[in-house]
Parts: C-alpha cells; sequence; structure tokens
C-alpha cells in the first residue's frame, strides 16, 4: 500500500495514493479541522506554539536547559509528557479526530532526550512512583498515555517512532518501550527522510534493524519516506527498498512527486521493469 503524507486536504483523495495521512496538528502548532477521509496525525510532545505561549510546558534538564528549537539538537519545541492540562487537551484533539475518522496517527510522543524531563512535576511524580529507576519510570508515563490514547482510538492506531532501531536506543533517548507500545499500538511508521536517496544501503540497514527489533511483537512497522524534489527514479528506488521490508510505504510533503513515482512504479511493474540493486 501506498500513502501520503501531507498538509494539503485535497490530496488525501487523489486515485494514486491507497492511504491518505493528514496533519491535524503539526510541531509548529497549526491546527487542522480533521478529515473523515484521512488518518489524521497529531505532533502529541513537539509543538513550538505552545512552548513559546507557555514556557512551563517546555521539559528541562536538570541544569535547567529547556528543550526548545533554539537549543542544540533540537529541531523544535517539546512539551513535557507530565503536563496533565495538556495531556488532556491532547485527548480531546484524538477524540474530535475519530469523530471523523476511526484511524488516527501520533507523532512526537516521548521525552526528547535522555536527560530530561527534571521540572518540579516530574521529579514529584518520580519521587512519588513506585520506581526507583527513572528511566523506567520516563517509559511509563509514556505507556500510560499512549494506554489513555489509543483506548480512545477505534480504528487503528498508529506510533511514530524516532528511526533509531538499535537495542536500548529508543528506551533510553525518549522513553519509548517498544514492546510495551506494542501491545497498545496497531502500527508503528518509521520516517526514513534524506532529500536525495542518492544512496540507499542506510535505509535498508535501518529497515532491517526495526525488522529484527519488532520480530515478535506482532505489531507491524511502515516506512515514511520525503518525497520533496527527490528524483523521480531515486524515488522509486528508495520505495523498493523500503517496501520489502514495511507493511507499507508513506510519501512525505510533496504529493505530486509521490504520485509521479508511483505511477511510474506501477507502469514499469506492469512492463516487468525492476529496479533492483543493480
Ligand atoms: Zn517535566
Amino acid at each position: 500500500m501506498y500513502g501520503v503524507v501531507t498538509r494539503n486536504a485535497e490530496e488525501v483523495e487523489w486515485s494514486e495514493f491507497d492511504a491518505g495521512f493528514y496533519e491535524v496538528k503539526d510541531v509548529t502548532g497549526r491546527a487542522a479541522e480533521p478529515l473523515s477521509n484521512a488518518v489524521n496525525m497529531i505532533s502529541c510532545f513537539g509543538d513550538n506554539a505552545a512552548a513559546e505561549d507557555d514556557p512551563e510546558l517546555v521539559p528541562v534538564n536538570d541544569e535547567g536547559d529547556p528543550a526548545t528549537r533554539d537549543q542544540t539538537y533540537f529541531d523544535w519545541s517539546y512539551i513535557c509528557p507530565t503536563n496533565e492540562r495538556y495531556r488532556e487537551g491532547l485527548l480531546e484533539i484524538i477524540d474530535d479526530c475519530v469523530a471523523e475518522n476511526e484511524a488516527v496517527r501520533l507523532d512526537d510522543v516521548g521525552f526528547p532526550r535522555p536527560e530530561f524531563c527534571h521540572c518540579e512535576r516530574c521529579d514529584r511524580l518520580f519521587a512519588e512512583s513506585d520506581h526507583d529507576d527513572r528511566m523506567a519510570w520516563r517509559a511509563d508515563v509514556i505507556e500510560s498515555f499512549v494506554a489513555d490514547a489509543t483506548d480512545r482510538i477505534p480504528g487503528r492506531a498508529y506510533l511514530t517512532l524516532y528511526p533509531d532501531p538499535y537495542p536500548g536506543h529508543l528506551y533510553e533517548r525518549s522513553g519509548l518501550d517498544v514492546d510495551a507500545l506494542a501491545t497498545h499500538v496497531d502500527e508503528f511508521v518509521v520516517p526514513l527522510y534524506d532529500t536525495a536517496y542518492g544512496t540507499t544501503y542506510w535505509l535498508e540497514t535501518i529497515a532491517s534493524g526495526f525488522e529484527t527489533r519488532l520480530e515478535g511483537t506482532g505489531t507491524p512497522f511502515s516506512i515514511e519516506l520525503y518525497a520533496v524534489d527527490v528524483d523521480v527514479d531515486d524515488l522509486i528506488h528508495a520505495a523498493e527498498v523500503a517496501e520489502a521490508y514495511a507493511n507499507d510505504v508513506l510519501f512525505g510533503y510533496d504529493a505530486s512527486n509521490a504520485a509521479a513515482a508511483i505511477r511510474r512504479k506501477r507502469a514499469e511493474a506492469r512492463d516487468g521493469v525492476t529496479h533492483g540493486n543493480e
């Protein structure tokens, strides 16, 4: 199956795509009305606008440095996953989405990095918890959010993972216990972005790593490619590598280029042309 990931409502209907993923809330904090004919996507703990409006929402490390986009390492501003009011707001957005379409995709779930969060609330909640290990406590926080969120999603629940399949890395980085989360989620989505896909060995390595990592969880994964200004032949080749491992292949943010690649790929499949690892 080929899907498109977009901010433009009309593109989810294009005939080339088997599925459309539509950003209802992205990392800028921009909000849109959910669609009935798409899997609506919610950036959960990435939100520049919310972080700017209320700096108290932003996670801090033990030196008090915030996880905002002006800091090294961060491309957008994060929100602390233990903020109850913000979480309630996310659950309300999920309710609005499932009223339109039963499938929902959760993006940007997790803590920003291993050294977060040491806000007063997180320090207090950890001290009050049954956990001695802060990393285990973080994973518990994230799992309980994902459990609450997916309980409200009657259709397919997707969860986006940072593209690092190395054992223990997602747990240390973001507090994502993949095995525990797999019991709540129907499908993981792994974005493997490149601006050219001139080489694809790394794509194959990461995809194969996720195949191994998720083996035994019973939860499949899809790969999301970046389609903007990528040469169509290179995009087709990347898609062929991705689909050897992934359940579905999604194309991000350039529906025209994605549609062109899918059309040509299907035509070549009919004519028996392959883009193997020649
Ligand atoms: Zn916190």
